[in-house]
């Protein structure tokens, strides 16, 4: 998988730094992007939870610090294939740095952060071998008598019109728990269960990351003098995970980790941004409100747990007999359990953010939760919904080979985050994106040798 992660890095753009930490493994030189400056408080949260041994580094995001690497980059992602590194080169030049100054999450027109409709679709576009089939919802794969799968059927969202696509290789890669529901409303006499799911897995073991959250006010960072502190629009800062010492000592109570993401500053004020002032100014108005606004604006920090769910027999989605969606295709249910790795990691959380609070001189804003199954967000809270058709050593417990390969049908492949087979803490779309490079990859070759 190295390999694959390194080639996704540089291939969509990642700022960070190697820090040769046990939990991040470092990225070959010239793969991260140069990390932008962090704000004051994220410095503060660095000084002080150090102290108590957690380490502080610069985080890993998808937004581009500088522009890509277009002269070497192209040749090290496609070697050999000169028409790839070209597309790749010329499209790596039209995505320009990040100006600091935008919302992100409403699209990026300058293409400096990563997302696949500016990232991946205009390069597939100028490969000429792409079409694309926009408001097709597809509803299942469609078995041929030779037991391959020969195509799939969707419905044409504008008109309701159903279609067929076929293909000598299908790709799910529809999120984890939309390709469970395609796969077991895909049925057959070969397959009355759904399709390649002879091991009855498909739908077994979603899993979430495991989420908790702490806020602090910190009159350190109270009145400071104004100035844009727009900055990277996620975390600057981050904590990996720090505790396998503890771990092995068997003083935590968990199995694997999680890691802190954090935010503060004084960002772009907007609707609701000094929400709960009056706990603190004890209700001020008119003149002295102004005063407290510009005191207390930027001395809140939020601290957010990221931890691995482990699959578990009780967590999973099947079809709803009873429901479907308006094109007439049945939906998913779902059942959930978190087993006491996840509580008592989300209550490590709190203990752990509220003593980072106080590390900083500060006061925690809300309740403290000692009880993890209180202070866990809800399962599918944090959407990093993964698992249900996982991959496995044999068909018997999993659904899928190593290669993202259905076992019972070998031209059927998932390639979403459907097959992971645990959740670890890091937030999982870069594995989700090697994964698939790695398979697309076996997929290609193995069309050229014709054995697909
Ligand atoms: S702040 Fe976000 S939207 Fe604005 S340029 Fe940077 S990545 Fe793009």
């Amino acid at each position: 998988m190295a390999p694959y992660y390194d080639k996704v890095e540089r291939l969509i753009g990642v700022y960070g730094t190697s820090e040769g930490l046990e939990n991040t493994p470092n990225s070959p030189p010239g793969c991260l992007l140069p990390p932008p400056a962090p704000l004051v408080s994220d410095y503060l949260v660095q000084q002080r939870a150090r102290r108590l041994g957690i380490p502080i580094v610069p985080g890993h995001r998808a937004v581009l610090t500088q522009q890509l690497d277009f002269k070497r980059s192209p040749a090290l992602l496609h070697p050999g294939n000169l028409k790839a590194q070209k597309i790749i080169a010329a499209h790596m030049q039209q995505r320009a740095a990040c100006i600091w100054a935008t919302d992100c999450g409403r699209g990026c027109s300058i293409r400096a952060n990563y997302q696949s409709t500016t990232v991946h679709l205009p390069p597939a576009l100028a490969t000429g071998n792409l079409d694309i089939a926009c408001n097709a919802m597809v509803s299942q794969v469609l078995l041929g008598r030779n037991g391959l799968a020969k195509g799939v059927k969707y419905f044409d969202k504008t008109t309701g019109a159903e279609h067929q696509a076929s293909a000598r290789v299908i790709v799910l890669a529809a999120s984890a728990c939309e390709t469970a529901r395609i796969l077991l409303n895909s049925k057959s006499a070969s397959f009355p269960n759904g399709l390649a799911n002879s091991s009855g897995k498909v739908g077994r073991y979603v899993m979430d990351t495991v989420g908790s959250s702490v806020s602090g006010q910190i009159p350190l960072l109270e009145s400071l003098p104004p100035q844009n502190e727009d900055g990277a629009s996620g975390h600057a800062f981050y904590a990996p995970w720090w505790g396998y010492q503890d771990q092995q000592k068997g003083k935590l109570g968990f199995a694997r980790g999680y890691h802190i993401e954090f935010g503060g500053g004084r960002r772009m004020p907007g609707a609701g941004t000094l929400h709960g002032i009056e706990r603190f100014t004890g209700g001020s108005y008119g003149k002295k409100l102004k005063e407290d606004a510009r005191r207390y604006y930027g001395s809140f920090v939020g601290f957010d747990g990221r931890g691995e769910m482990i699959p578990n027999e009780h967590s999973y989605c099947e079809i709803d007999p009873h429901v479907k969606d308006k094109w007439g295709i049945p939906v998913l249910r779902f059942h959930w359990k978190w087993s006491e790795h996840e509580t008592r990691q989300a209550a490590h959380m709190q203990k752990t953010f509220a003593d980072i609070v106080e590390a900083m001189g500060g006061r925690v804003t809300g309740k403290v939760q000692s009880d993890g199954a209180e202070a866990i967000a809800p399962g599918g809270f944090i959407i990093h919904e993964v698992g249900g058709a996982i991959m496995g050593k044999d068909r018997q417990s999993s659904v899928t080979n190593g290669w993202c390969q259905t076992w019972d049908v070998k031209n059927l492949f998932l390639t979403d985050g459907a097959v992971f087979a645990s959740n670890a803490d890091k937030n999982p779309t870069l594995t989700i994106m090697a994964l698939a490079w790695r398979a697309a990859d076996h997929i290609a070759d193995r069309m050229r040798r014709k054995e697909l």
